[in-house]
């Protein structure tokens, strides 16, 4: 079944079918920013799962870098996802898919933790190894 997501304003909308690579928490400096949360709820996609149905000229990247790009409604601000192009891969925001039943498995970035979370899940000092990580593990 696929889940369907959109911004605050409605103008951007975008759909994932099947099922996420992985779900979990990020603890990087920048989804705490852009989120204003002390952490953030990722579900990250196939690119050949998730495309973009309404709204794509709307759809603006913040350029953090070219492995890494967030973006957002250039119409009202709210970030939808960050594109890893290079790793074919795509961050949809948990809280984008209202449909989606989270069911996170890792915790990552959490070297840059500010709110220690004891649930027992996996927790990565920065990203896995298949991802480019050190895949190293953190104390729960
Ligand atoms: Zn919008
Ligand atoms: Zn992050």
């Amino acid at each position: 079944m696929p889940h369907s997501g959109r911004c605050l304003c409605g103008a951007v909308e975008l759909e994932v079918s099947g099922s996420p690579v992985a779900m979990g928490y990020c603890h990087c400096s920048f989804c705490r920013s852009g989120s204003g949360d002390p952490f953030n709820a990722f579900s990250l996609w196939k690119h050949d799962a998730f495309r973009i149905k309404a709204g794509a000229q709307h759809l603006a990247t913040s350029g953090k870098t070219t492995e890494s790009q967030p973006k957002y409604c250039t119409i009202c601000g709210d970030r939808l996802m960050t594109d890893y192009p290079t790793l074919g891969l795509v961050d949809v925001f948990v809280s984008t898919l209202p449909t989606l039943a989270f069911c996170p498995s890792i915790h990552i970035n959490c070297a840059e933790m500010v709110l220690p979370v004891r649930d027992g899940l996996p927790k990565l000092k920065d990203f896995p190894a298949a991802l480019g990580g050190s895949g190293e593990m953190i104390a729960d």
